[in-house]
């Protein structure tokens, strides 16, 4: 993950490290074995809680950060959101357990912080979601991103929008944006050509008045396709 664009670059600065601990050199006998067959009977595997314990622990010891949080990754947590990502970026270093298999020994369940989905469906492993939500919690950490501003004002955030509309701490989804050329002019279907514009206001520079369609068009928008998170 480190390899890549605006994340290489931010562990190049130290902004950012990301290390992984792998479960097996913390596997069982010869066979470095990590997970066992579930108590009462039942497919598959299950990882055991004495292994993934001292890898959390492990885990804990690599970092010296003070403020810390380890987050169980399963589809029966808390769904993960905007809201959540804000409040884990305020964390110096976040541990993610990544089950595989059936999942793990419901044991394990008391030495965690949080437990954390993300979203109702079922995956093969919990690497994918410490993915996703290390990418959105990185991408709000002061310096990750070019301009900080540009964290701001996006879909989910609370925003001036909201307050353009006289409302609080609603997250709403962005507005439209365009950008070059002004008319476009785009073939579609047989021959019949299309001539897409940027709507006027935003080429008047009237920063008042922009603003204002801008909160409107959050709001429709959100509105329109996702009226839950009004
Ligand atoms: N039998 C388990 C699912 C196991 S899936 C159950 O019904 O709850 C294997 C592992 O993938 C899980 O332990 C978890 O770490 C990860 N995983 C799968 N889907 C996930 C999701 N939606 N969110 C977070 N982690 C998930």
């Amino acid at each position: 993950m480190e390899a890549f664009g605006i994340v290489k670059r931010a562990v190049k600065l130290k902004l950012l490290d990301v290390k992984a601990v792998n479960l097996r050199s913390f596997g069982l006998d010869k066979r470095q074995t990590v997970d066992d067959r579930p108590y009462g009977g039942g497919v598959g595997m299950v990882l055991r809680a004495d292994v993934l314990y001292k890898a959390i622990q492990r885990a804990k010891g690599v970092g010296l950060r003070a403020k810390s949080r380890t987050v169980l990754l399963t589809p029966q947590g808390q769904k993960f959101n905007q809201k959540m990502a804000q409040r884990l970026a305020k964390y110096d270093e976040l541990i993610f357990i990544c089950g595989r298999y059936e999942g793990f020994d419901e044991r394990i369940r008391q030495f965690v912080d949080e437990e954390i989905s993300i979203g109702d469906y079922v995956l093969m492993g919990g690497e994918l979601p410490a993915l996703v939500i290390s990418e959105a919690v990185m991408r709000l950490r002061s310096g990750i991103l070019g301009k900080d501003e540009s964290t701001v004002a996006e879909s989910f955030s609370e925003t001036k929008v909201d307050k353009i509309l006289g409302r609080e701490n609603h997250p709403l989804l962005e507005y439209p944006q365009y950008t070059k050329p002004e008319k476009w002019k785009v073939k579609s279907g047989k021959s019949k050509v299309k001539i897409l514009n940027v709507p006027k206001v935003l080429l008047t520079g009237h920063h008042r008045n922009i603003e204002k369609w801008r909160a409107e068009e959050s709001a429709k928008r959100t509105k329109k396709r996702r009226p839950d998170l009004l």
